[in-house]
């Protein structure tokens, strides 16, 4: 998985291939010939969704934001709670 932020509005967005035509989904402004970054796994997030922190990974899995503490244990542990 590959990332670009779009310079216009600040969205990262996700693909596959860094050759695709790669339009922001947010405001449409043509990423093509902005730099990727690596992504990594699929549902890994690496910016916190409320202060835009950098997400840390723990041993178990569970993202913690190392500047609100906001964790986040990605979408399996949503649908069930045991
Ligand atoms: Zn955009
Ligand atoms: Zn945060």
């Amino acid at each position: 998985m590959l990332k670009k932020v779009c310079p216009n509005c600040g969205q990262a967005s996700y693909s596959a291939s860094e050759f695709a035509l790669w339009i922001c989904p947010s405001c449409k402004h043509n990423l093509q010939y902005i730099p990727t970054e690596p992504a990594g796994a699929i549902d890994d997030i690496t910016e916190c969704f409320w202060c835009d922190g950098r997400m840390a990974k723990m041993h178990d899995g569970v993202l913690v934001c190392s500047d609100c503490g906001w964790r986040y244990k990605g979408k399996e542990s949503e649908v069930e709670e045991r």
